[in-house]
């Protein structure tokens, strides 16, 4: 399907952290879905004192989440898109949000509390069910799991031999290739969570890893799912990716007094890429003729998941204090562009 004729619009859901401290000018209403948030602004009139006044700005969204329950948030949010990956379609889920508001949470959850467990781990489950009690589909599962960090794109699934350096990308009959990429064949989802620990140390203990890196790098963890479709033939095969991401956070500069150096460069790399995500995924929502994809590593890799025959989901993560509410801002209007 080309990509102007992309029917599938992106849902977006924003989960917000449990608080002891909202703001107050923070609203939100699980019901309809909508976030409203009072922002004071002064009003210089001339000859006179300046005027402060209130304005609200209104957000509304597929859904609005505050639960520290991990099933509820697989639910309303990513297993309908599982279900439709396992029917055949490619699709992509992607956390968004600034530091600590809960992307990893919400993607790979608490692993030591086992009802904490993640989307991915979740994911995973349902993935290995539907092979498991469906022999007849023949389904084969591949894994691979990469990291983009300040446009490179490094293999966490690659755990023998010399670490390689970033993935070349290829691109071929528009579709797009890592060169060399691990792609692990997985039979049970055992095996599927112990590559998935695997690839995680890798993440935390490579060189271009320094402290608080997993915040500063996107994280694709993506499964092939193959079935066969004919009963006669064995040929008759389709191939279906699921990608699940889990974005860098997106910080605000300005904020941290100390972002200087190379610091300040990686956070405006993250800012930049974001930017590109949020501009390209827009474009596919028009249905423009051109999809600004190359302009980062990100957008080139998701390509294929982001149009077409494609499902995705955003999950916005959100702290509801006030010390945070332009973060808040920020993502809620990234939301609200791309949906
Ligand atoms: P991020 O990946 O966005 O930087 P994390 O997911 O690592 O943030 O969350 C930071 C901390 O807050 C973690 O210890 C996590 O367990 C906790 N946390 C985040 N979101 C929630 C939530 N909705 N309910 C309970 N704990 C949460
Ligand atoms: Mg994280």
């Amino acid at each position: 399907m080309p990509h102007g004729e992309c029917q599938c619009r992106i849902k977006v859901h924003l989960r917000m952290r449990p608080s002891s401290k909202p703001s107050a000018a923070l609203h939100f209403d699980e019901t309809k879905a909508m976030v409203r948030i009072d922002v004071q602004k002064k009003q210089s009139n001339v000859g006179g004192p300046p005027r402060s006044y209130t304005d609200q700005i209104v957000f509304s969204l597929d859904s609005v989440i505050q639960t520290t329950n991990q099933e509820t948030v697989f639910d309303s949010c990513a297993k309908k898109l599982v279900e439709d990956v396992l029917q055949g379609y490619h699709g992509t889920i992607m956390t968004y949000g600034q530091v600590g508001s809960g992307k990893t949470f919400t993607m790979t959850g608490d692993m030591k509390v086992y009802a904490h467990r993640g989307i991915a781990p979740r994911a995973m489950h349902r993935i290995f069910q539907e092979k498991e009690t469906k022999p007849e589909a023949g389904i084969r599962v591949q894994m691979s799991y990469v990291e983009v960090y300040n446009e490179g794109i490094y293999d966490l699934l690659q755990t023998r031999g010399e670490p390689a350096g970033s993935l070349m990308i290829l691109e071929e009959n528009g579709l797009v290739e890592l060169r060399g990429l691990t792609k692990m064949p997985v039979e049970n989802e055992a095996e599927a969570l112990k590559l998935y620990f695997e690839g995680e140390k890798l993440r935390s203990y490579s060189d271009h890893s320094l402290n608080q890196m997993s915040s500063r790098s996107h994280c694709v963890l993506t499964f092939y799912i193959e079935r066969r479709t004919g009963i006669r033939t064995l040929q008759d095969v389709t191939e279906a990716k699921l990608n699940l991401v889990d974005l860098a956070g997106n910080e605000r500069v300005k904020k941290t007094s100390d972002y200087r150096g190379h610091l300040r460069r990686e956070a405006m790399a993250i800012n930049k890429s974001l930017t590109f995500l949020e501009q390209t995924v827009y474009a596919l929502r028009l249905g423009q003729g051109y999809i600004p994809f190359r302009q980062s590593r990100l957008t080139t890799l998701l390509k294929e998941s982001l149009g077409g025959n494609c499902k995705t989901v955003l999950i916005v993560c959100a702290w509801p204090e006030d010390y945070f509410l332009d973060e808040t801002i920020g993502s809620l209007r990234f939301a609200q562009r791309v949906k």
